[in-house]
């Protein structure tokens, strides 16, 4: 199917690039643009529960997901004391039919964008491109990027239509929501708690949790997901399978 429409998706976060995808799937055309000069791996270790896994999969990345990902078997709660507050079993293991993902943040960004620009092509997704603002006419969208390093013009881009996929300070979302302000400072500061977050290579501290904080900065091994909160203290351990991570 050729659709004929040519899509701007502002933003090269995980929403973006699979926003292209998907669009490339259904025959439209799109171009991503991102903001930052170069896109690099950055981020903490997330969960990909098993809805947004079967969306990833039926676009076709199963493979690499299974490959880069850890398949989530069980989330456990403990208290500061190492005393088991909670658990129960993910993904397969709960019975759905698509697995949940532990994953590092950034390693899915790089998926993705390896993946558009394989299918869409190299010159698809636009970095250095941070959108200053657009106009909507009758015809489509005219949509102006400067550099954000020099606030100098990078390109003035026509498309038929305009994706925000610009993140928690939306520019896009600001434009249509101008009196809206900021995210809420409560939000904020309950996602500056989370202290550490990342993926382990051992289940250390399922019954102590000093251990899990004193293995935790470096995040080496790669067998869970971990997430330390300091206020209430608080361990959340996601534990996988036993297929070693990549
Ligand atoms: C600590 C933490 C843990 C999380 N854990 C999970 C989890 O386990 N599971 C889960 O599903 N989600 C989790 N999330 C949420 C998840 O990371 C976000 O929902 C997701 O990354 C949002 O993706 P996005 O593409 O919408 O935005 P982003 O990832 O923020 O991407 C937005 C992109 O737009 C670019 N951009 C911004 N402004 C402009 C502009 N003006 N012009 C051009 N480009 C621009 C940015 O540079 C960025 O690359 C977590 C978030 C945090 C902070």
């Amino acid at each position: 199917m050729k659709s004929g429409l040519d899509v701007i998706i502002v933003g090269g976060g995980i929403g973006g690039l699979t926003t292209a995808l998907a669009l490339h799937r259904f025959g439209i055309s799109a171009r991503v643009f991102e903001s930052v000069d170069q896109m690099s791996p950055l981020g903490v270790g997330i969960n990909i529960q098993p809805n947004g896994v079967r969306e990833l999969t039926e676009l076709g990345l199963g493979d690499r997901l299974a490959e880069t990902g850890i398949p989530t078997a069980e989330l456990a709660y403990f208290n500061k004391h190492g005393q088991l507050i909670w658990k129960e079993p993910r993904g397969l293991a709960s019975g759905y039919r698509w697995p949940q993902y532990s994953i590092h943040r950034g390693e899915l960004q790089v998926l993705l964008y390896e993946a558009v620009r394989e299918r869409l092509g190299a010159d698809r997704v636009l970095s250095g491109h941070h959108l200053k603002s657009f106009e909507v006419d009758a015809d489509g969208v005219t949509a102006r990027f400067v550099s954000r390093a020099t606030g100098a013009p990078a390109a003035t881009v026509r498309g038929d239509a305009l994706i925000g996929a610009d993140g928690i300070h939306s520019a896009v979302r600001r434009a249509f929501y101008p009196d809206e302000g900021e995210p809420s400072r409560r939000r904020a500061r309950g996602t500056r708690r989370v202290s550490r977050r990342g993926l382990c290579t051992e289940l250390v501290g399922q019954s102590n949790v000093s251990t899990v904080r004193a293995t935790s900065p470096a995040f080496i091994a790669r067998k869970a997901s971990l997430m330390s909160s300091s206020r209430p203290r608080r361990v959340t351990i996601s534990s996988s399978s036993s297929r070693p991570w990549r």
